[in-house]
């Protein structure tokens, strides 16, 4: 899944690893559980994260790398978050090429900047599942608490104004050539992100089969 920060890349891959069967790889959400765990991991990436720059692409391609040859990842995965910069997509390519493998598609989901903040603002994250909601767009039945388990919701640190808008820089700067090097590929889709999150994800099946 690619697109800018609170496109909607989390929302849509939840619902496509549901319908398909295949595991959510969330390289932001391999970062949380580190840093709510304390590990050392979470520890060094947290200080890139709450300055709304990536994580270094030695670590991130690390863990990435580590997830997806576990062996529910054996008949397919949904990427979200990752790659991120085009040095991650050449190592992952490469990887996925010595496996016989390879990317079958790259959806873009598209959402200009100026909903982004106010998506981001909204977003609501449970401290223990990491079930994402929104408090105008997807609201949970209790405010403030997960409908799936009963946890507090969060406003996660980087979802600030201020730490958004570096966050979206990062992203036209770093992440944005990945259009192009997927384009190249022929695996590039866009899906127009603006729409209802049920009407982005038939845009999604379309492309991806029932
Ligand atoms: P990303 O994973 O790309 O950072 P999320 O999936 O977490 O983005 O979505 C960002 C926020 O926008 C969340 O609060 C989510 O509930 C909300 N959201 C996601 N898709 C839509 C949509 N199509 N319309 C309105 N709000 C959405
Ligand atoms: P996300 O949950 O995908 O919005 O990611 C949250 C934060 O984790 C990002 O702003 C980065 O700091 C870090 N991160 C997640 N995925 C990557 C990646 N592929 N490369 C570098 N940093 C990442």
């Amino acid at each position: 899944m690619l697109g800018a920060p609170g496109a909607g890349k989390g929302t849509q891959a939840k619902m496509i690893a549901e319908k398909y069967g295949i595991p959510h790889v969330s390289t932001g959400d391999i970062f949380r559980a580190n840093i709510k765990n304390g590990t050392e991991l979470g520890m060094e990436a947290k200080k890139y994260m709450d300055q709304g720059l990536l994580v270094p692409d030695e670590l991130t391609v690390k863990i990435l790398l580590d997830r997806v040859a576990q062996p529910d990842c054996e008949k397919g995965y949904v990427l979200d978050g990752f790659p991120r910069t085009i040095p991650q997509a050449e190592v992952l390519d490469k990887a996925l090429t010595d496996l016989g493998d390879a990317i079958d598609y790259a959806i873009n989901v598209d959402v200009p900047d100026e909903n982004i903040v106010k998506r981001m603002s909204g977003r609501r994250a449970c401290v223990t599942c990491g079930a994402t909601y929104h408090i105008e767009h997807v609201p949970p039945k209790k405010e403030g608490i997960c409908d799936k388990c009963g946890s507090e919701l969060v406003l996660r640190d980087d979802d600030k104004p201020e730490t958004v808008l570096n966050r979206l820089k990062v992203y036209h700067e770093q992440t944005q050539p990945l259009i192009e090097f997927y384009t190249a590929k022929g695996v590039l889709k866009t899906v127009d992100g603006t729409q209802d999150m049920q009407d982005v994800f038939n845009a999604i099946v379309d492309i991806l089969g029932k």
